[in-house]
């Protein structure tokens, strides 16, 4: 029986890495796809030092995107929310819009966002009142998986600060799957 487990990582990884990542999975391991997992792999290629690059402009975009993340000033969100900007909606209701991530990083990488931000910039300015909000959230990642076809194993993901490398300040959701994940993620 494929009886899905849902992980309680979420507050682990908060906690630790202040990313926060939840998953489904009816197997063994899931594990993430950033680069810097390659600094835990023992024979390092030339590949590693693309990597480390990528992972080291990664980092210092997020330092910088965070400067600016409470200015109130409106984000590429906003105007993918407005069709400013064209995406890939593939789940919409009143309150939540969910695309196709530009760079995906797994055959299925879907974004979900509260159309009103309402200060949720990131994760870590969510308060009691922002839980109706954040469980339609989620809810809108299964209906996404469901769409997607990935509903027997997928991987929910909030990057919450520079520290997790978030790089766009509206709350979204990453919904990844489509390939194996594995575990830990980096
Ligand atoms: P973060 O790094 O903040 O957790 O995730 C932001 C995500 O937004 C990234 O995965 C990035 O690829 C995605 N993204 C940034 N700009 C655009 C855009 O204009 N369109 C779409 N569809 N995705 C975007």
């Amino acid at each position: 029986m494929a009886a899905a487990l849902i992980s309680f990582s979420l507050l682990r990884n908060y906690t630790t890495t202040g990313r926060i990542v939840a998953g489904v999975r009816t197997s063994r391991g899931l594990c993430a796809h950033r680069s810097s997992i390659n600094f835990l792999t023992p024979n390092r290629s030339p590949r590693y030092l693309c990597r480390a690059s990528a992972t080291h402009d990664e980092e210092a975009a997020a330092k910088a995107a965070a400067i600016n993340a409470d200015n109130g000033a409106p984000t590429i969100f906003d105007k993918i929310i407005s069709k400013e900007i064209p995406s890939t909606i593939v789940y919409e209701d009143d309150k939540v819009l969910a695309f196709k991530d530009i760079n995906p990083e797994a055959p299925v990488h879907v974004l979900v966002i509260p159309k009103f931000r309402d200060g949720l910039t990131q994760l870590g300015k969510a308060e009691q009142r922002h839980g109706e909000i954040l469980g339609q959230l989620l809810y809108a990642a299964r209906i996404v998986a469901e769409k997607e076809g990935i509903l027997e194993g997928f991987r929910v993901v909030i990057n919450n600060g520079p520290s997790a490398c978030q790089s766009v300040y509206h709350l979204h959701l990453h919904v990844l799957g489509g390939r194996q994940m594995h575990w830990p993620p980096g």
